[in-house]
């Protein structure tokens, strides 16, 4: 283990872990469910349009849904079997809205696609980033923020360090513990081709000292490979030490100043589920069609789970045994979670977690009280924001003022909440203000795009009007140059090449004869004046 020197970040709070109840057993490997519901949209970034439709047979890791532009990631069927329909279900999402989804009736076949790896080191980057993107690749610590676009360094800067983010700080989660300590090489694997990608010069693990077993296992996942610059750190045990400003900070002394991105100061930081994801899709040809989800709280036999997207929660949570009290689902950690509008909502990538809740595990907090000024969780909070003051913003609506004090910096890990005297639920705040912005942000973007079509669609009309007003202009002038080209008043003569001489010489006469006359009448007409 590597004995770097440390660094500390601001504010954090130390809760009780409630981590070893499900790392007693291995992972253990979800069995099919009778239908899977895969929703297409599971990242960051445009919806993928559906490339399937009901009737349809596919096959294990066939794509379902191709990425809608570069800020998105394709989506793939966990298992074969039948599309059944690809209609709107409700999301795992504590909005209880719904989205479209491709739902499938597995055939119990297992049947892969043909999965060949990929030759990345001699193709290009941006290809390599293509395929990535294609094999629906994303962060697997919470953000699903598509990791292609993670795979490109700055611009500016270049990539100094590559942080793997091992630090798993949220009480009860312990789905990368279980990753690291069963399937470290795979994660090895996948920092080296993320290593490669950004041409980063050190790859630093930052793995929390309460995972003493996860670090052996990378430390000999690490000495087996014989690759160089990479160092497993045990950094100490306080929550947010996983967030990724935090770990930088912790790891490298760096500080990203609000606003700005790691990768922009020489850093860039890849979860550990993210890397195994990388060496899958790459070393293996493998798309993203599973993940390992923690099953804890208020449940008979806390575990890990290898489960495919689209799986029923109930059905997972079934495998850990749910208490007959149990009142509440929560997708996450206790401090950043949610709670699910239902138990039918499908393990999408972002579940790390199926925190199952109670009254006695989780007892309704105390009424809210009037802010007191105290300044707790000014000192807790670890991106260094003022939250007394984004709280009081965001409950008057004044926006503007919340963003002026760095609101979409708060990374929403709930310390603040934690300590506060007062029991005020700041972080229902923040994410109420967050997205009263995107609200209106969106609707601003909708009316700027009605106006731009509008004034379009006048500009076309008055060029219309105008090109035609030329043109009428145009023809009136060639007709007056030919009026006075041709006094006879320019009537083409007629095509005579086909009658013959006798019919012409008779055609001719009566054009001579017509003439004559009216140059006669026009004469008479003329001695008239
Ligand atoms: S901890 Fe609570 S009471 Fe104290 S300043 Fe912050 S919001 Fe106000
Ligand atoms: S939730 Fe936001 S404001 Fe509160 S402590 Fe965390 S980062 Fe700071």
């Amino acid at each position: 283990m590597s004995l770097r020197h440390l660094f500390k970040f601001n504010g954090g709070v130390k809760p009780v872990t409630h981590k070893s109840e499900s790392t007693r057993n291995p992972i253990g490997k979800a069995p099919l469910s009778a239908e899977l519901v895969i929703p297409l949209h599971q990242s960051i970034g445009g919806t993928p349009r559906p490339l399937v439709q009901a009737g349809q047979q596919v096959l294990k890791g066939q794509i379902i849904g191709a990425a809608d532009g570069n800020v998105s990631a394709a989506v793939h069927a966990s298992t074969s079997g039948r599309i059944k329909t690809v209609e709107m279900r409700r999301m795992p999402h504590s909005s209880g809205l719904s989205a479209l989804c491709v739902v499938i009736e597995p055939d119990g076949e297992e049947a892969w696609i043909e999965a060949r790896p990929i030759a990345w080191k001699s193709l290009p980057p941006d290809e390599v980033r293509d395929i990535v993107r294609d094999l629906g690749v994303v962060g697997l610590g919470g953000a699903v923020f598509p990791s292609h676009l993670k795979m490109k360094g700055s611009s500016k800067t270049p990539t100094r360090y590559l942080v793997i983010n091992g630090a798993e700080c949220e009480p009860f989660i312990t789905c990368d513990d279980m990753q690291m300590r069963e399937r470290a090489d795979g994660i090895v694997a996948g920092a080296m081709i993320i290593r490669h990608m950004l041409q980063a010069e050190q790859v630093l693990v930052g793995i929390e000292d309460n995972k003493p077993e996860a670090v052996a296992a990378m430390q000999a996942a690490v000495s087996k490979s014989g690759v160089t610059g990479v160092e497993v750190i045990a950094v100490p045990t306080r929550y947010p030490a996983g967030g990724a400003k935090q770990l930088i900070r912790v790891l490298t002394g760096i500080e990203v100043p609000h606003g700005a991105r790691s990768t922009d100061h020489g850093v860039q930081c890849f979860n550990t589920g993210t890397a195994f994801s990388v060496h899958e899709a790459l070393d293996l040809g493998r798309p993203l069609i599973s993940r390992i989800v923690t099953v804890a709280g208020n449940v008979e036999r806390p575990r890990n789970f290898e489960v495919p997207f689209g799986t029923p929660m109930r059905d997972v949570i079934a495998l850990a045994g749910a208490k007959p009290d149990s009142d509440r689902i929560i997708m996450g950690g206790p401090m950043m979670g949610f709670v699910m509008p239902g138990d039918e909502v499908p393990v999408v990538k972002a579940t790390n977690c199926i925190l199952v809740g109670s009254p006695s595990l989780f007892p309704p907090p105390p009424p809210e009280m009037p802010c007191i000024r105290c300044g707790e969780c000014s000192k807790a909070c670890p991106a260094d924001l003022q939250p007394f003051e984004l709280y009081w913003y965001s409950k008057s609506k004044i926006f503007g003022k919340a963003q002026e004090y760095h609101l979409f910096d708060c990374i929403e890990c709930g310390c603040c909440s934690y300590v506060c005297p007062s029991s005020i639920p700041l972080v229902d705040y923040y994410r109420f203000a967050k997205s009263e912005i995107w609200a209106r942000e969106a609707e601003k973007a909708a009316s700027d795009a009605a106006r731009e079509r509008y004034e379009f669609r006048q500009l076309r009309e008055q060029r219309e009007e105008e090109e035609k007003a030329a043109r009428l202009a145009a023809k009136m002038a060639a007709r007056k140059t030919a009026e006075a080209e041709n006094p006879d008043g320019g009537r083409p003569k007629p095509d005579m090449g086909d009658l013959d001489d006798e019919k012409k010489a008779l055609i001719a006469a009566a054009m001579e004869r017509a003439k004559a006359q009216k140059e006669s009448g026009a004469t008479t007409e003329g001695n008239k004046e």
